[in-house]
């Protein structure tokens, strides 16, 4: 089995012939990619999903929680394969660069916001906006 088809299978979704040529095509990227980007990557290749499914497949895969999404910009969402496990994301608003922070240095604040308003936290999520290096320097 290949790793995509590994990853399908934990996220409980059928490894279909459209699902593993999505999530490999997005695999391959360094940043996270949109629907069309992706058609553009599979344009002209024999049998490759059309655009409909494409955005589809992504919404699929992201709802299962096997990719993650971000804002692109113009209401566009561009779609990732993140590392497994709890991190968090300086992204890039200019180039759309991810960065991914394995560490989590939000936990004690998450905790201690909800404990005071009588939560028990039981997770959460933040990213970090901004420019990266090379697009400050512009
Ligand atoms: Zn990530
Ligand atoms: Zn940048
Ligand atoms: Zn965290």
């Amino acid at each position: 089995m290949s790793a995509e088809s590994t990853l399908l299978d934990e996220a409980g979704l059928r490894p279909t012939r459209q699902r593993l040529a999505v999530l490999q095509a997005v695999a391959r990227e360094t940043r996270p990619v949109t629907a069309q980007e992706l058609h553009w990557r599979f344009r002209g290749r024999k049998g490759s999903p059309g655009l409909a499914t494409i955005y589809r497949t992504l919404n699929s895969l992201t709802d299962a929680g096997v990719l993650r999404r971000f804002p692109a910009g113009e209401g566009e969402m561009a779609y990732r394969l993140c590392e497994p496990g709890h991190h968090h994301h300086l992204i890039c608003e200019r180039c759309g660069r991810v960065v991914e922070i394995p560490s989590c240095e939000v936990e004690e604040w998450a905790a201690g916001v909800a404990k005071r308003r009588g939560f028990v936290a039981t997770g959460h999520q933040a990213d970090i906006f901004g420019l990266c290096k090379a697009c400050k320097e512009l």
